[in-house]
């Protein structure tokens, strides 16, 4: 093996430059870690990679970031401000969510202003929008500040959260929560689709990520100038500042295991790395899987990921027009003409339906820096069935491309076929074949409870020594905060540097 580990400080490698193992990168780093990224694509972000199509820059993930604290300390660990690298820009009004009769609720953080709105839908319902803020901040207090950062290692730490759960109604699912409080359907969707953006199915997930309403409200939804690639390019740039490395082109192949330790990793290509710690960050159930063979693995066998449930997949149709739309806001949701029987095609039938809901990103609103002048830059994301549906993207996907492109031209974007001058499409196989994802879903696991916390892939490997999971993959889950705060939860699990010397 290449010995990495006759510098003087111990080394960490961190596989994957998703923005979980960014933030692990900087936080081992800070611990005292020569730390060496290990990416295989040409750039950071993982699911926040950047395409880049003739002067479009689109995002290929994550637009809402929430929670920007959590970025924020991570440039003060290496003794920086954010705004020295990234522009943040909040978003005014948060989203728009638009039925499918052409009715449009606009969310956003003023609390008078969205008892109006809830109002207006509604008659006599902004008392329960009050209500239900109240009780998302009681699980944002809970679910947020006190487990969001804790390692759950035994199922004993479930047991000690037991009564809080219980007191929050952490059985119930969001959707159900949310359906004590509002009588309107409408009002029901639009307070419950949050875990989509998470990989949850809101009829299934635990009513605890009815948190984000108030995380959102409190912190704001904000987007980056640039795109969220800036941030992954900020992040990596901290990383490189402290003397750490980002490999890109690397595939790792394997973690290698020693007497019932990580030692590191071997790549696609026969190099061998030595490490005192391995981090991945590449999805747990393809870690477990792909990374380290069977006889290392007593809790996560392959009987055991192959029963796991995993969170949907997603079609992604980046298109650059050649004029502007503006009256277009940068986040909109577009609901279909069904909602629980929609999802449970996705999530549970797995079938490809006729209709859709969609989540429309124009950052040209708000960031003209992201495509030449005069032009605008979107991507449309359908929440689709993972590959355990057996779908042929390769067949289907220009279809399904197209009926998404005729419904937009028909209801909100007029003439869009004629205006074109960019397009790319991703499915259900790139992020298998590109991200590592099994079944090539967008998310992970699903997020139910039976596979939150404890039940979830551990931070800290359950049969591997100095091996340490950050990511969507493990605990507390997807999402922006989600795998910011898996790095946190690192912090704790993971010995620092001074350990090994
Ligand atoms: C389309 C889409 C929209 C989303 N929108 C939002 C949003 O608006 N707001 C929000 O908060 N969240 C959103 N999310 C969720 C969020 O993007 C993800 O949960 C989060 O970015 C995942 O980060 P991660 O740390 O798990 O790493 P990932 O982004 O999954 O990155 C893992 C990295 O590991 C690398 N890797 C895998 N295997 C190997 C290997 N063998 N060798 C080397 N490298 C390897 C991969 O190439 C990848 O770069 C969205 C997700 C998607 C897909």
């Amino acid at each position: 093996m290449t010995s990495v580990s006759s510098q003087r400080k111990p080394v960490a490698l961190v596989i994957g430059s998703g923005f979980g193992g960014l933030a692990a990168a900087i936080r081992l780093g800070a611990r005292g870690y020569a730390v060496k990224v290990l990416e295989r694509l040409d750039a950071p972000g993982g699911r926040a990679y950047q395409h880049k199509i003739d002067g479009f820059t689109f995002d290929a993930g994550p637009t809402i970031v929430t929670a920007p604290f959590l970025f924020e300390e991570l440039w003060a660990l290496c003794g920086k401000k954010m705004s020295d690298d990234v522009q943040l820009r909040e978003m005014k009004p948060y989203y728009k969510i638009r039925f499918s009769d052409g009715q449009v609720f606009t969310y956003q953080g003023d609390r008078a202003a969205m008892r109006e709105e809830v109002e207006r839908f509604s008659p006599g319902e902004g008392k329960n929008f009050d209500a239900f803020m109240a009780m998302s901040e009681q699980i944002y207090r809970i679910g947020f500040e006190k487990l969001g950062d804790e390692p759950f290692n035994s199922i004993l730490d479930m047991v000690r959260i037991a009564p809080d759960l219980l007191r929050l109604q952490g059985y119930r699912s969001v959707y159900g929560l949310v359906s004590q409080f509002f009588r309107n359907e409408r009002l029901r969707n639009i307070f419950s689709y949050h875990p989509l953006l998470i990989g949850g199915d809101p009829f299934r997930v635990s009513s605890i990520y009815c948190l984000i309403a108030f995380l959102e409200k409190s912190f704001g939804v904000h987007s980056a100038i640039g795109g969220t690639g800036a941030l992954a390019r900020g992040l990596a740039k901290l990383i490189e500042g402290q003397g750490g490395e980002i490999r890109y082109g690397a595939d790792v192949k394997r973690i290698v295991v020693e007497s019932g330790r990580a030692v590191g990793v071997e790549l696609v290509t026969g190099e061998r790395l030595r490490a005192d710690i391995v981090v991945s960050n590449a999805d747990s159930a393809y870690t477990y899987r792909t990374l380290i063979p069977p006889h290392h693995r007593k809790t996560w066998t392959d009987a055991r990921l192959q029963r796991q449930k995993y969170s949907m997949g997603l079609f992604v149709w980046y298109f650059g027009t050649n004029r502007r739309y503006d009256d277009i806001g940068h986040h909109t949701i577009l609901m279909g003409p069904r909602y629980k029987s929609l999802l449970a095609d996705i999530f549970r039938r797995k079938v490809l339906a006729e209709d859709f809901s969609l989540y429309l990103h124009r950052p040209t609103a708000t960031d003209p820096s992201v495509a030449p002048k005069g032009c605008d830059t979107f991507y449309v994301l359908s929440p689709v069935p993972n590959l355990q549906g057996g779908q042929e993207w390769t067949l289907e996907a220009e279809g399904y491309r197209k009926r998404i492109e005729s419904w937009l031209e028909e209801n909100i974007l007029p003439n869009l076929s004629k205006h074109i001058v960019a397009s790319r499409v991703t499915t259900p196989l790139d992020f298998r074949d590109r991200l590592n994802a099994i079944h090539g879903e967008g998310f992970g696991l699903e997020p139910i409870l039976t596979q939150s916390a404890a039940f979830r892939p551990h931070n800290m490997s359950e049969d591997i020594a100095n091996l340490f999971l950050v990511g969507a993959g493990v605990h507390p889950g997807a999402g922006l905060p989600g795998v910011l705060s898996s790095a946190r939860v690192l912090d704790k699990v993971a010995p620092d540097a001074s350990a090994f010397l």
